[in-house]
């Protein structure tokens, strides 16, 4: 399933008087031994689930980042910035955010997939490579298959047949489905949902490191080709003070 993002999408505010939201059952983080965040773009590795991975990490859980692209796609029509030289701000801006969220020291491994075209066999053969035989206290955390966006779900699909291979826990985190869906939206698996608290600190990390992603949140010039990616109304979806991922 692909769904156009377009518009505005549903604001926060529709979704906290959602009652449902406030009710999802907690994550339970114990067990997790080891845990692999799959990044389509670098910015979604904070903002689907940057708390839960800081977490994890103060845990003492062994923690890996896989980036999947470079992000050089962001912008096509930029008369500022090239792709190459976009892929390259955007790395390090992903560094300087996960320095900011407490986790400057977790391995990232860049699999260097292009941007809006991510090759699904290559990403399930390297994924389970790093995962190899393991059980289900190895977590992989990727972006949900129904997300609406080509790479994201690509990068769900590359996933769970990794898992699959391999015995490794499947989580799936929504990014543009908070901006396309509407509560209660029967092609959301809600059932499967389940929430994750960030505490004060936790959450004020978090803040911190999205403001990293200036490529994406701040416009890259005048010029309408150089827009931001995430606006205000996006940025509020997925800033909240818990996150939320599809067990
Ligand atoms: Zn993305």
């Amino acid at each position: 399933m692909v769904t156009a993002i377009v518009g505005a999408g549903t604001p926060e505010a529709t979704w906290q008087e959602w009652p449902a939201l406030h009710t999802f059952p907690a994550l339970e983080l114990a067990g997790c031994t080891r845990a692999l965040l799959v990044a389509p773009h670098p910015d979604d590795e904070v903002l689907g689930c940057g708390g839960l991975l800081r977490l994890l990490h103060q845990r003492g859980v062994r923690t890996e980042i896989v980036a999947v692209t470079d992000g050089g796609a962001s912008h096509p029509d930029s008369p500022t910035v090239r792709p190459e030289e976009l892929a390259v701000l955007r790395r390090t801006e992903s560094r300087r955010a996960l320095a900011r969220l407490g986790l400057g020291d977790v391995p990232v491994r860049r699999l260097g997939c292009a941007d809006g075209a991510v090759a699904e066999a290559v990403v399930t053969a390297r994924l389970a490579d790093l995962l190899g035989e393991t059980t289900a206290s190895t977590w992989c955390l990727a972006t949900w298959r129904g997300d609406g966006h080509p790479d994201h779900e690509a990068v769900g699909r590359a996933t769970t047949r990794a898992c699959a291979q391999t015995g490794a826990r499947l989580l799936e985190y929504p990014i543009w489905t908070w901006h396309w869906a509407a509560p209660g939206d029967p092609r959301v698996p809600w059932d499967r949902a389940r929430a994750v608290s960030l505490d004060a600190a936790t959450r004020a990390a978090k803040l911190a490191a999205v403001d990293c992603f200036d490529s994406q949140i701040r416009p890259l010039s005048a010029h309408p080709a150089d827009q931001v990616v995430l606006d205000g109304a996006t940025l509020r979806r997925l800033t909240r003070d818990f996150e939320v991922v599809l067990g």
